[in-house]
């Protein structure tokens, strides 16, 4: 049976929903990214309910969940804990104030003492909110303009970062002098002058550009892993030179922590790496699954919020709901032992995975970081977001994604995404996708 049909059948409801959701709301969900013309094809599956690790659709077929909403549900779907803190605050609080009030300050401080580097925090709505603050900050502390970034990497939005993560590589220019790309249209091309884009891993091209720029630069913004070009670790030693550039040239250095932070150790990239940011964003999985995100830094680097000459402002900063996510999901990570437990399961399902795909002769490997990686199908290392573009195979990525879909298993179809393992995914869970595997595999490598 074609996956066509396989997956008409399992989805009868699910398509109903969709042609019904098309009528009121533009393309029928609710981001550009659930669309089918990004990866969902043909349709993007309608969610019931999901519970710790898993999830059910309309059609009542169950997936084990490796999406986890493209990142926020660490603590896997509806965590006791965090969801009783959050009901307990809106009902003996309210939601939002407009003023400060004491749990804010409890979930800063909570923030502020699991991550290393920071010494504030002022929490926020959405990623693309707290990078767009991140880097008109660091321009207004500098009095520079230039931003410096990388290709393939991701970091909202908003219009002044909004460029060069995957676009047409004809247009991207030379790996050595890449162009800033815009990712869609309505970016004004004039921002095209704010932007440095290098080729990321690449020590050489960077040193250059400072060597030249240093002193037009306000800011250096780098995923500290590449999670936005399916997982790309950074080469040793290539994110201590960003820091130590970054503080010869008096320039900032935002660590764009989205995905990174709380995933695979409590103090995100910076505990991992060891190299700390003047400026770190947060969102996904510092609200347990709850829509809330920060921008933390040094306080040399949020002095101008500190003494309100720079506005970071917002209706919904700080409101009870995120606060309440924020506090209880930095206790739940606080538990000892929870980290090193996950990342030895999440390392299991992705060396059993890559096991499995090349004993069947499929040219494949993974990279990440214990609960978060990518099962890449190529013949040769991708380093940086060109060799992606060239060398990944997203069509055996999509074969695979359907096999294991119809097998009940959920991860994002593209290649350039990951699979995320919550801190509630169980060796039950990872058995049962890997015996999933064993058979998806065996279809692909026909
Ligand atoms: N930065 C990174 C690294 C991301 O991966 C994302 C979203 O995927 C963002 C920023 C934007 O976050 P949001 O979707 O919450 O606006």
């Amino acid at each position: 049976m074609t996956f066509t049909t396989a997956f008409a059948e399992r989805t009868v409801a699910t398509k109903a929903l969709f042609e019904r959701a098309k009528v009121t709301i533009p393309g029928g969900a609710g981001s550009t990214a659930r669309l089918p013309r990004n990866g969902w094809k043909p349709y993007p599956l309608f969610m019931a309910e999901g519970q710790g690790s898993r999830l059910r659709d309309v059609d009542g077929n169950e997936y084990i969940d490796y999406l986890l909403g493209l990142g926020p549900m660490i603590l896997g779907h509806r965590h006791p804990q965090v969801t009783q803190a959050v009901t307990d605050a809106v009902a003996e609080l309210g939601t939002c104030f407009g003023l400060p009030y004491e749990l804010e300050i409890e979930a800063a401080e909570k923030v502020v003492a699991a991550v290393p580097g920071i010494d504030q925090v002022r929490f926020t709505n959405s990623g693309s909110e707290a990078v767009g603050t991140a880097v008109r900050l660091a321009r207004a502390t500098t009095g520079r303009r230039l931003i410096v970034r990388f290709e393939g990497h991701y970091h909202g939005w908003q219009d002044t970062v909004y460029w060069s993560n995957h676009v047409d590589p004809e247009l991207a220019g030379p790996i050595d002098h890449p162009r800033p790309v815009a990712m869609g249209g309505g970016v004004p091309a004039e921002l095209q002058d704010t932007l440095v884009v290098l080729n990321w891993n690449d020590p050489e091209s960077f040193i250059a550009l400072m060597e030249t720029r240093g002193h037009e630069v306000a800011a250096v913004l780098t995923e500290p892993a590449v999670f936005n070009t399916g997982c790309i670790l950074p080469e040793p030693g290539y994110l201590e030179l960003l820091r130590e550039q970054t503080r010869k040239h008096g320039a900032l250095l935002i660590f764009d922590e989205v995905i990174t932070g709380f995933r695979f150790a409590r103090g995100g990239a910076q505990e991992w790496f060891g190299v700390t940011a003047d400026l770190v964003t947060y969102a996904k999985g510092i609200g347990g699954g709850f829509p809330v995100a920060a921008i933390g830094g040094t306080n040399e680097a949020m002095r101008l919020i500190a003494d309100g000459t720079y506005s970071h402002s917002g209706t919904y900063n700080a409101n009870v709901v995120q606060c309440a996510a924020v506090s209880a999901t930095m206790d739940v990570l606080a538990e000892p032992g929870l980290y090193e437990r996950q990342r030895a399961l999440g390392n299991r399902l992705a060396r059993g995975l890559e096991g499995i795909a090349t004993a069947k002769g499929i040219d494949a490997y993974v990279e990440g970081i214990g609960t978060v990686f990518q099962l890449w199908f190529a013949d040769r290392p991708i380093r940086n977001w060109r060799d992606a573009a060239a060398h990944a195979r997203e069509d055996i990525f999509t074969r695979w994604y359907e096999e294991m879909i119809v097998r009940g298993v959920l991860f994002h179809p593209l290649q350039f995404e990951n699979l995320f393992v919550s801190l509630v995914h169980t060796d039950e869970d990872i058995d049962a996708t890997l015996n999933a595997a064993e058979d998806a595999l065996s279809v692909v490598a026909r």
